[in-house]
């Protein structure tokens, strides 16, 4: 049992909940099972049992009679106990997962146990369905006897012994059932309702110590982690601001530079997260929080995930600020040694203040005369070994805001990432032209490549995606070389050029490829998704992804980010199969319906829940035993809410309304995993 359910004590018992529960007044007529039925729970005479097969296929069967039709019931395991236990010509009760076998009804390993009058016909009476494991149940650990050990340890069990751990006065707010009670009606309801009001209590209870760890790891770091303080506003931002700025900021970006000003100025060092939607313009936010840094006499750095994409951001950013007096080095894997060394000097010496560049720029040999602030773009490339490199470069460790493009619903920003500070910029400059998304299917690729032509003629340049699931698959690859050809064959040399990047190629000739396209020497940009992080071309007015179905939505909307960044409207289209699931279906309409990213997001958690959403941490966080974060939004909120104004109220847990509460985490400190934030 310790193994295989990790079940070690009472408590894991009692919260190894029951999967449903069914009525054993009210069983199945075996003629009336369907075939789409999951459970049958039937009555009736064991007609015969019989050993068949030899060796490994061995098994036995036996058939279970009502008056209405048979049912087959098998055992491949536990063989001599099952014979042992049932005899032909007794009526007993079979419950079980439902099979069928040439049509006909079958359950392998039911939960049986004999026929009594009083367990059928009567009041109402839920009994509990346990998942157990066929190893377990080999040894006649069913989910009977489950039932069995659990009712008889509520049995014995006080009040005192599951005490209540939430303060009354939330408990009388939300209507909540006692703790104990709650333990007793989630396993052995006295009605259907009470059920429902336990599983509500125990989510609530589950969720409310969740946000509980999660925002005290916060308001520990907010009290002892000491960080720089950067005091004013100068000459840099100010003459920036001022006099070179192009454009209004947006008010989202008005709104998060204000929150990160807060935070340089607070003593304490800055861990924030920046969510913004491709094109929200969260470099600019970079660059003028890098300019205050500059101000009060820090250095900062930016670190990409990508040549590419350091040398676009060192590119735009010199051009914003080249009037200015302040100096910007660009440092990456490719640059030639002497520059290097030069740079290396500029930043130990503090004439450099602004750092841009891949990871090279906290490679240990990069030191800083005095850095203050690191900028990290897409966070999902940047683990905990890179903020330790940052955490040596100076006495303090600088102040961090890791900005991402992968929109994260709240909900689950709020579990996974309730511990960091974090910024949402949910507006786009203004003037921007919604990308027009269409689905087509593969019979239109023809019509599409025309419409692509049609594009170019007009001076546009357009992307083709294929997908590649992985790297090394040389199925994805084969694939991406087939559609290379064929495009070709659509759009011949000399009067279009194409470029071709994907994840196989040299560096240099990836690099080649890119810059051909960026500069319009070749129109159409065959690639993988290698192009998906941050490219900007803004000539480029449509899109065609090849096989959209299967790309997460979170990905389709990030790479359909790479239009629509000029002044012409744009397309993207998604081309599939014709055979396509439902889910398929459903998840490329999302995308036809909606630009917003966030909405993409809360959309691809609904459909295919929180394992699997791009950017979220591999933490405890998201282990629930009965919450569901997408379905439990609602009490996700209320704990939340609660959390916090207890919080504020009592940071240390020190009233005595929160003796419950404080006592209960403290027991269960030792058993979670929940290590503090790097
Ligand atoms: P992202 O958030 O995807 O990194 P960028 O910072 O690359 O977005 O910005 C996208 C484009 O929008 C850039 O060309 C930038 O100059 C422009 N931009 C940023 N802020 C504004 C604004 N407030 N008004 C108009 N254009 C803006
Ligand atoms: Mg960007």
């Amino acid at each position: 049992m310790r193994k295989e359910l990790s079940i070690h004590n009472f408590k894991d018992l009692l919260e190894h909940f029951p999967l449903r529960h069914i009525d054993k007044t009210n069983v199945d007529k075996i003629g009336s099972i369907r075939l789409n039925d999951e459970y049958a729970y039937v009555a009736g005479t064991l007609v015969d049992m019989t050993l068949v097969g030899e060796g490994r296929s061995k098994r036995l069967v036996a058939h279970l009679k009502d008056g209405t039709g048979i049912i087959e019931l098998v055992w491949f395991q536990g063989i001599n106990w099952v014979q042992k236990m049932l005899q032909p010509g007794h009526l007993y009760l079979a419950f079980g997962r439902l099979g069928f076998f040439m049509g006909k009804p079958q359950i392998a390993h039911p939960d049986i146990e004999p026929y009594t009058a009083q367990k059928a016909g009567g009041k109402e009476h839920l009994e509990p369905i346990y998942s157990s494991t066929e190893k377990l149940k080999a040894k006649g650990l069913n989910g009977a006897a489950f039932a069995k050990f659990t009712a008889e340890l509520l049995h014995k069990i006080a009040a005192k012994d599951l005490p209540e751990n939430l303060p009354a006065a939330i408990l009388q707010h939300y209507k909540l059932m006692p703790r104990y009670d709650a333990y007793q009606q989630i396993h052995f309801p006295s009605s259907e309702k009470n059920y429902r009001q336990a599983i509500r209590r125990l989510k609530f209870e589950e969720l409310f110590f969740a946000q509980l760890r999660i925002n005290l790891i916060k308001l520990e770091r907010h009290r002892f982690s000491k960080g720089w303080s950067f005091d004013k506003v100068g000459d840099l931002f100010n003459d920036f601001y001022k006099n070179h700025l192009a454009f209004e900021l947006t008010n989202a970006q008005k709104k998060v530079l204000k929150e990160i000003r807060k935070d340089f100025g607070s003593g304490k060092q800055m861990n924030r997260l920046l969510q913004g939607d491709v094109g929200s313009g969260k470099t600019m936010v970079a660059l003028l929080s890098m300019l205050i840094a500059a101000d009060n006499g820090f250095q900062s750095v930016l670190m990409a995930p990508t040549e590419i994409l350091a040398q676009q951001h060192f590119n735009s950013i010199s051009d914003y600020v080249k009037d200015l007096p302040v100096k910007i080095g660009l440092l990456t894997g490719s640059t030639p040694a002497k520059k290097r060394r030069q740079l290396m000097e500029g930043c130990a010496d503090g004439s450099i203040q602004i750092l841009l560049g891949t990871h090279a720029v906290i490679e240990e040999k990069v030191q800083f005369s005095n850095l203050g602030f690191a900028v990290v773009d897409e966070q999902h490339k940047f683990g905990v070994a890179q903020r330790a490199k940052l955490w040596k470069k100076n006495t303090l460790p600088p102040h961090i805001l890791v900005m991402t493009a992968t929109p994260i619903p709240r909900t689950l920003a709020l579990t996974a990432y309730g511990d960091l500070d974090y910024s949402v910029m949910d507006e786009l400059p203004p003037g921007r032209k919604p990308i027009s998304t269409f689905h087509r299917n593969e019979s239109s690729r023809p019509a599409v490549m025309d419409f692509i032509k049609e594009e170019i003629k007009a001076g546009r340049q357009a992307y083709i995606i294929y997908p590649l699931i992985e790297e090394s698959s040389k199925v994805d690859y084969e694939n991406l070389m087939k559609g290379y050809e064929e495009v070709k064959s659509f759009f011949p040399e000399p009067k279009y050029w194409i470029s071709m990047v994907h994840g196989r190629q040299q560096p240099e000739i990836k690099e080649t490829n890119m810059q051909r396209f960026v500069s319009g020497d070749t129109q159409i940009m065959v690639s993988t998704t290698v192009i998906e992080v941050g490219v900007n071309v803004p000539n480029a007015s449509v899109m065609a992804i090849e096989s959209a179905e299967k790309f997460g939505l979170s990905q389709l909307h990030q790479l359909r980010g790479r239009v629509g960044r000029g002044a012409e409207k744009s397309y993207c289209i998604l081309l599939t199969g014709n055979k396509l699931s439902r889910d398929a279906r459903e998840r490329l309409k999302i995308m036809e319906q909606t630009n917003d990213g966030f909405k993409v997001a809360e959309k691809d958690l609904e459909i295919r829940g929180p394992g699997e959403i791009e950017g979220t941490r591999q933490s405890g966080a998201l282990n629930f035993k009965l919450v569901n974060i997408v379905a439990d939004k609602a009490i996700l909120e209320a704990a939340r809410n609660e959390v916090e104004k207890l919080l504020e109220n009592d940071p240390d847990l020190s009233m005595a309304e929160n003796l419950l509460v404080k006592t209960y985490l403290q027991q269960q400190q030792h058993k979670t995993g929940w290590g503090k934030i790097a």
